[in-house]
């Protein structure tokens, strides 16, 4: 299965006008589903470019449609043992945090809580099914990546050690070493962790001087059912990148420098990657970053959606093209879909091929 990328374009804020207004959703064909984004050319605005994508979300959509659409479908194959990541990518100011984190009231909710409580009804659907034979657990770990170093959002700002967390491999998969995951029971845990680590996050970058947009916000979401001695675990993780702008141009302060730098060489060697991986190259250079190590996008066996946030106004003109450039390449990445193997609590790593019954879902190779 390729990765899905979809565009999600902001509604106008107060005191932005429509005039200003040059991204579009579009259709191929009149009446069908919105699948590209129009943008004039800024040398020449009678020109325009059109972007594809495997759905894009207009002015109009719901954090609930959005969430139906694109999200709601993968929480069967994460039960099931895929590994899902949910990513929003998109200039400061787009939505990206709209999406993922959104607000408070309760039709605001973004992907992140409406994943995890998702999750919760599923957990607990699977234990009454089976008459509490399997249990299901949910663990959370929640980190940024800032100036490429890794930390730890659970924990409060002055347990940071100024080198961060170091990143390690195991099993094919990218793991930080040290880092803490917190049991969940339900929605109303989650929210209060949430909250707390969120604070953490705007405090740390407050203590820098610098701003949350600057940093990647991972949110990890381990799920474990475990029947008997069996347990299969696969994890969700929702990540809220740094502002792709180009923080060349935004920036002239020296102390911003190392900063923009940072994100500036993350996202571009995630763009790297992308690029790589939809020529087929064979050496996609992953682990120049720390962000493209955890994300191993195209690498990970599980299911992938990309979320471009776009804002459709004139200002961002320059930054909503290269966005547009580097997302819509992002679609052509194959993925493989492997389910995690599931392991005995004692004894040997067990095959998956005949416990695939374990949630009626039968092993794919
Ligand atoms: P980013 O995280 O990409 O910097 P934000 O999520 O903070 O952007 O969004 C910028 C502003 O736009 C915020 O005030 C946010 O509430 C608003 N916004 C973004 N997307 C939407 C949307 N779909 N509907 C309503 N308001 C939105
Ligand atoms: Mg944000």
């Amino acid at each position: 299965m390729s990765v899905r990328v979809v565009a999600r374009i902001r509604p106008l804020l107060e005191k932005e006008h429509d005039k200003d207004v040059i991204v579009r959703a579009d259709s191929v064909e009149h009446g069908k589903p919105f699948t590209m984004v129009k943008i004039p050319s800024p040398k020449n605005e009678a020109e325009e470019f059109s972007f594809a994508f495997n759905g894009v979300y207009d002015q109009s959509a719901t954090q609930e449609q959005l969430f139906t659409a694109e999200v709601a479908p993968h929480i069967k194959a994460l039960f099931q043992g895929l590994d899902v990541t949910l990513f929003a990518y998109g200039v400061t100011g787009t939505g990206k945090t709209h999406t993922m984190r959104g607000g408070l009231k309760l039709a605001e909710r973004g992907v992140i809580p409406r994943l995890l409580s998702n999750v919760f009804r599923r957990g607990k659907k699977i234990a009454k099914d089976t008459n509490g034979e399997t249990s299901v657990d949910v663990a959370l770990s929640y980190y940024e990546i800032y100036n490429d170093k890794v930390f730890d959002l659970l924990e409060p700002p002055e347990k940071r050690t100024p080198s961060g967390l170091p990143l390690r491999e195991k099993d094919g998969k990218t793991v930080v070493v040290g880092l803490s995951e917190r049991a969940c029971e339900d929605l109303k845990d989650f929210e209060r962790l949430y909250i707390e680590s969120n604070m953490n996050r705007v405090t740390a970058a407050t203590k820098l001087n610098a701003h949350s947009s600057r940093s990647h916000a991972i949110l990890r979401v381990k799920v474990t059912q475990t029947t008997g001695d069996v347990v299969r675990e696969s994890t969700a993780s929702a990540i809220d990148l740094a502002g792709s702008e180009d923080n060349r141009r935004t920036e002239n302060g020296k102390e911003r420098l190392v900063e923009s730098a940072a994100i500036n060489k993350s996202l571009f060697v995630l763009s790297q990657c992308i690029d790589a991986i939809s020529r087929g190259d064979k050496r996609v250079p992953y682990r120049e970053s720390k962000m493209t190590r955890i994300l191993s996008l195209g690498q990970n066996s599980g299911i992938t959606v990309m979320i471009l946030n776009l804002a459709p106004l004139r200002s961002y003109h320059l930054d909503t093209l290269s966005s547009l450039n580097v997302s819509s390449r992002a679609k052509r990445i194959e993925v493989r879909e492997i389910e995690n193997e599931v392991v005995y609590k004692q004894g040997p790593r067990a095959a998956s091929a005949n416990l695939g019954s374990l949630q009626g879902s039968a092993a794919r190779q």
